[in-house]
């Protein structure tokens, strides 16, 4: 994986464990900080010169607190009859060589949650949410019409697009849509810790989320689990994780009377093994793209609304201009253009009371931030979507 990729996984996992402690998910944002220290402890093996190293070093001790602290206020709200299992070590989660000590236990690369985002937190995307809605909702909250009508519920759903599109909330909005359980699984954790185990664990995951009452299993850059060239992977390990993937994606969530749906992420989809497009498997392949007009004005409004805005911004012409951003990186850029002014109005050591953010710094940051997906990446994912749908 080049720096430059490392890098960005490393910030998102460290933004979602940021915005998942902020809305209280302990769980879910102690494994995405914990991801987010593995990878910068990678990193700062790489760096080249001290002062980067120590900096990354300083900053990984600095998550694997955050992550601490979170499976503490996850202990301590740990409903009664989910005590016992023993809680991972954080040097499990840092890199191989604490791998071997202790029993893998899934909460360490299983999160589970009850996600509380709905549909309408989410901008645009009506048509990605419609098919959704007819694969995975109604046929759960119909069940003698879908029966009638002979549609069958459940299932796997992937979702493919570029980065930072909004997939993995769409999936999290799935879950709480249905009032399900949310099983987050990391492929790359899945494979990397447990060598020799990832076959139990795939296992262990369908099992669990059978045993819920209603489950969402969804599983992230699904590409590396079930790559189209396996020697890749260049161990024999993945020989046994994709059977057993696809036999739980088969066998699960085929009742209606057990809503359990399984959902795979990708924004490569072209890396993946076919053998998992085939009927049975992935039958639903649904397009995240990049926000419409209307979705970049909502996402302005959702990233900007509470912000202190100077008047002679014009969020209209603003959405426009964005063409071509996607939803991560219009939050991106309203969260650095709401940093300057606030910066500006700590360091003049006033109120800031009166400190807005203008439109000269909101260009300022936009002409400095170019979108993150490039058009001909777009114009790939139009090519395969011909091809696969
Ligand atoms: P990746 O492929 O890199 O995993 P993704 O497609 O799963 O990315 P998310 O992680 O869901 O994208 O989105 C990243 C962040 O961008 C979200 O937490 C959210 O703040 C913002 N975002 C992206 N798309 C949308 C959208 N359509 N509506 C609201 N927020 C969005």
């Amino acid at each position: 994986m080049p720096a430059g990729s490392t890098f960005d996984t490393f910030e998102r996992y460290k933004q979602q464990g940021l915005d998942a402690r902020r809305r209280g998910q302990w769980p879910a944002a102690r494994s995405y900080l914990l991801n987010a220290a593995r990878l910068i402890t990678e990193l700062a093996r790489e760096a080249k010169g001290d002062d980067l190293r120590h900096a990354r070093q300083q900053t990984a001790e600095k998550l694997l607190e955050l992550a601490r602290d979170c499976g503490q206020a996850s202990e301590e709200n740990r409903p009664a009859g989910s005590a016992g299992k023993s809680k991972p070590t954080s040097r499990e989660h840092l890199g191989r060589e604490g791998a071997d000590d202790e029993a893998p236990d899934a909460s360490g690369w299983m999160v589970r949650e009850r996600p509380d985002i709905r549909f309408d937190d989410i901008a645009g995307l009506a048509d990605v949410k419609d098919e959704i809605r007819l694969k995975m909702l109604y046929p759960f909250r119909h069940p003698d019409l879908a029966e009638r009508f002979g549609i069958r519920p459940g299932g796997g759903v992937l979702l493919y697009g570029p980065p930072g599109t909004g997939k993995t909330m769409l999936a999290r909005a799935t879950a709480g849509e249905l009032d399900a359980s949310f099983f987050t699984v990391s492929a790359a954790d899945l494979l990397s810790k447990w060598v020799g185990e990832a076959e139990q664990n795939v296992k262990a995951l369908f099992d669990d989320a059978t045993s819920a009452d209603r489950a969402i299993i969804f599983i992230d850059e699904i590409e590396s689990l079930v790559p189209a060239r396996r020697e890749d992977a260049g161990s024999g390990v993945m020989q046994r994780v994709v059977p057993q993937l696809l036999q739980g994606m088969e066998g699960f969530g085929k009742k209606a009377s057990q809503p359990v749906l399984f959902m795979g992420a990708t924004n490569v989809p072209w890396q993946l093994d076919p053998a998992v497009l085939r009927p049975g498997r992935f039958d639903e392949k649904v397009y995240v793209g990049l926000p419409d007009l209307p979705a970049r004005r909502k996402l302005l409004d959702i990233h900007l609304a509470a912000r202190p805005l100077a008047s002679d911004v014009d969020l209209d012409t603003l959405a426009k201009r964005l063409d071509g951003y996607s939803g991560a990186d219009i939050k991106y850029l309203c969260d650095r253009a709401a940093t300057i002014p606030f910066l500006a109005a700590v360091g003049s050591g006033e109120s800031g009371d009166d400190t807005t953010i203008g439109h000269d710094v909101i260009n300022q940051v936009v002409t400095a931030t170019p979108p993150s997906v490039r058009p001909e990446a777009v114009e790939r994912f139009a090519e395969w979507r011909e091809r696969h749908s």
